[in-house]
């Protein structure tokens, strides 16, 4: 299928560089037609961001550090200017201290569950809410999230916390503005090795242990989350909001993997 986003307008926020889940959704909604805006955190990635988004054919790529509701309006007020109305958002944004994503969650401090919960879930609302009142004939918002909101998983701690309390935002805010014709989901990733996912313990286990146990005995990658993300926000999904949908090969189905278990 091609054209699924054509004449369609959104901003992706969270893009770092080509290894970043933001990366495979921009380039599957590019490859659909989609008309894509970029905001980057810092400048220091602006050089890093800049020719990605000229290899999609956009020359719309804007500050903003979502920690700072000053930048969020400016964004915002600078997308207005140009665009006047948006059709959809993409939201890849997670941070906490990497010093506490490993050990044990109950040793969280209050400043890192505060910064984490303020950057990784509050944001996402902060941006539906700018998102929304320029979206007038409807559209579509989505933000990644990952199993350890629902299960423990070893050192994710507070981002798991922080997960669990962006899933619950998703739920509020697809009743909030379904009236409006504004959907907003999650798309559930499975690990994949990115600059966010390198601050995390063992990481390279946890991808094995995925990798191992999965249905489909692979990792996802993020043209898999791509391919999910255009489902989402065209008009393939129009029924679907409020939505956490897994994109992990599987692997929140399993209970126990199936072996030749010896005779016990
Ligand atoms: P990434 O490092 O490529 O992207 C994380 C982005 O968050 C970066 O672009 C960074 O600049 C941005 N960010 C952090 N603090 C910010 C701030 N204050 N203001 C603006 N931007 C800020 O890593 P990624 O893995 O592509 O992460 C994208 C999203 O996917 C995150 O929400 C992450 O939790 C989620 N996720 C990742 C995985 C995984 O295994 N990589 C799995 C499931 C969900």
């Amino acid at each position: 299928m091609a054209g699924l986003m054509e004449g369609r307008r959104g901003l992706i926020m969270g893009l770092a560089n080509d290894k970043s889940i933001a990366w495979g959704i921009a380039r599957a909604l590019a490859e659909q037609g989609a008309e894509l805006a970029f905001s980057y955190q810092g400048e220091a990635l602006k050089k890093r961001v800049d020719p990605l988004a000229q290899q999609l054919g956009s020359d719309i790529v804007l500050p903003c550090d979502v920690s700072d509701m000053d930048s969020v309006d400016a964004l915002f007020s600078d997308l207005k200017d140009r665009w006047g109305s948006l059709d959809f958002i993409v939201h890849a944004i997670g941070f906490s201290d990497k010093n506490e994503l490993r050990g044990r969650y109950v040793d969280t401090s209050r400043q890192n569950f505060l910064t984490s919960m303020d950057i990784s879930v509050y944001s996402f609302t902060a941006v539906v809410q700018r998102a929304s009142a320029m979206m007038a004939e409807g559209g579509s918002c989505l933000t990644l999230t990952y199993y350890g909101a629902e299960r423990v998983m070893p050192h994710y701690n507070v981002m798991g916390v922080a997960k669990a309390a962006l899933e619950a935002s998703v739920r509020y805010m697809a009743e909030d503005l379904g009236k409006d014709g504004i959907r907003v989901n999650a798309i559930s990733a499975g690990p994949i090795k990115t600059l966010a996912a390198s601050g995390i313990g063992d990481f390279r286990y946890i991808l094995k242990w995925n990798e191992l146990n999965s249905p489909l005995r692979r990792n996802v990658t993020i043209e898999d989350v791509g391919k999910s993300a255009v489902y989402l926000l065209s008009d393939l999904g129009t029924g679907t909001t409020g939505e956490v949908l897994h994109v992990d090969a599987g692997y929140h189905v399993v209970g126990m993997k199936a072996v030749d278990a010896p005779d016990i």
